[in-house]
């Protein structure tokens, strides 16, 4: 189960015993949650494990543990079809790509990302850009 949570929360608690206790507590929420939902499942249940947005952050490196870069919000979920700049002013040659400049992020849209890139780079290099699909 995967859900939005505050960051400077489990910022402020990470490293003291109220962390684990934290988690186990979510763990516990989110299962009597479940077994509302399929009774029974409760039962079944022989592992827990729970990342917060610290574990993330420890594993990934992202900003605040962001698994997929922006949180799509009413503000930014427009950016997904508007786009956002992948150039910086007086910066030549630099070209970003990645789950930070495609809201949403994700595997195949950061694989896109780059391939847009690409494109792009052909064009502006007069060059003809091709793809293959991978078999
Ligand atoms: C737990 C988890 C589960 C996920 N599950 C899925 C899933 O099931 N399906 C899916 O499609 N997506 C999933 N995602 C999201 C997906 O993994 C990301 O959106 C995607 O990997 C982002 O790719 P990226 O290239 O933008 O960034 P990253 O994959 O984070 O790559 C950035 C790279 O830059 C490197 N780097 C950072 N700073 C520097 C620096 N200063 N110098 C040099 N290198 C640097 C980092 O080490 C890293 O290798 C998941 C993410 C997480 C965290």
């Amino acid at each position: 189960m995967t859900l939005t949570t505050n960051y400077d929360y489990w910022q402020r608690i990470y490293g003291r015993s109220m962390y684990a206790a934290e988690q186990i507590q979510e763990a516990n929420l989110l299962i009597n949650l479940l077994e509302q939902l399929l009774p029974g499942i409760k039962a079944d249940i022989e592992f827990v494990d729970v990342a917060t947005p610290l574990t993330y952050e420890r594993y990934t490196g992202n900003w605040q543990g962001s698994s997929c870069g922006w949180l799509l919000t009413k503000q930014t979920l427009p950016l997904m079809i508007r786009g956002l700049p992948k150039t910086l002013p007086g910066l030549r040659n630099f070209y970003m790509i990645g789950q930070w400049v495609e809201p949403g992020g994700s595997v195949p849209v950061v694989a896109m990302s780059g391939r847009n890139i690409i494109q792009q780079i052909c064009h502006e290099d007069r060059r003809l850009f091709c793809a293959s699909p991978i078999s």
